[in-house]
């Protein structure tokens, strides 16, 4: 049985008061159970959510790191420094981060692997933009992104990580996929790790994101292959995202 994982990606937002209140919220309202919760905050924030959220099952994680390990490297921040700070995951290949920053599917695959040596968990996005799924090239798409870091990182790799299918269409515009469109996807690229490794494939927990609520999230994990998901908007909730977590149980 894989385990359910709901991570919240705060993008770049929050202040110091809304933070507290937001962490407050989550360590009020999250009922213990079998799903794996975190939130992935800005660097900023970093030690703030780790002071708050120590001693509660709540993990927390990051959105991007370099795949560098020091240096001159303005601007960046390493993995060494997320560890330092308690970080349990970070985010990689975020479609914000591909089509804004240019990061394409080497410049990934060397973070995940960073990521991993310091023994973090990389959460590796994957998702089509709408010209990509209107022109049939979904799977195809999906596909070579995932296999960019498989072929760098090794399958053995994905047995301490999780992978987050994300429609770019979806993000952020309200429009999420259907539970069919969804599965199919994740059906997909589960069965492409499959002919690699079946355990590994059976054992990774497949996340979606795209405008996921409260109100859409129970029929989207109740999909066979959706083990959770990765919430971007919702996440800046307590209650939406509390609501969110339960219906991963
Ligand atoms: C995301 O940023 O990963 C995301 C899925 O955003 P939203 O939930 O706002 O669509």
């Amino acid at each position: 049985m894989r385990t359910p994982v709901v991570a919240g990606n705060w993008k770049m937002n929050g202040t110091r008061s809304s933070v507290a209140s937001l962490l407050q919220g989550l360590k009020q309202g999250l009922q213990p159970g079998r799903t794996e919760v975190l939130v992935c905050a800005p660097y900023p924030f970093l030690n703030q959510v780790s002071d708050a959220l120590s001693g509660t099952p709540i993990r927390w994680g990051a959105q991007n790191a370099s795949q560098h390990e020091s240096g001159a490297y303005t601007g960046e921040v390493s993995v060494a420094m997320l560890q330092e700070f308690g970080c349990s995951h970070v985010i990689l290949g975020h479609s914000e981060r591909r089509a804004l920053y240019g990061e394409q599917d080497d410049l990934v695959a060397d973070k995940f692997c960073a990521v991993q040596r310091a023994g973090l968990v990389p959460i590796l996005c994957v998702g089509e933009t709408l010209e990509q799924r209107d022109a049939g090239d979904t799977v195809a798409v999906v596909e070579e992104q995932l296999m960019a870091v498989v072929d760098r990182a090794g399958i053995a790799a994905f047995a301490d990580a999780v992978l987050a299918y994300e429609p770019v269409w979806a993000i952020g515009t309200g429009r999420t996929a259907t539970p069919e469109q969804a599965q199919e996807v994740h059906a997909a690229l589960r069965q492409r790790l499959a002919q690699i490794d079946e355990s590994v494939a059976n054992g990774l927990s497949i996340l979606y994101g795209g405008s996921v609520k409260a109100a859409n999230a129970a029929e989207l994990f109740g999909c066979p292959d959706i083990d959770g998901g990765l919430i971007g908007g919702a996440s800046l909730d307590a209650e939406e995202f509390i609501a969110i977590c339960q219906a991963a149980e």
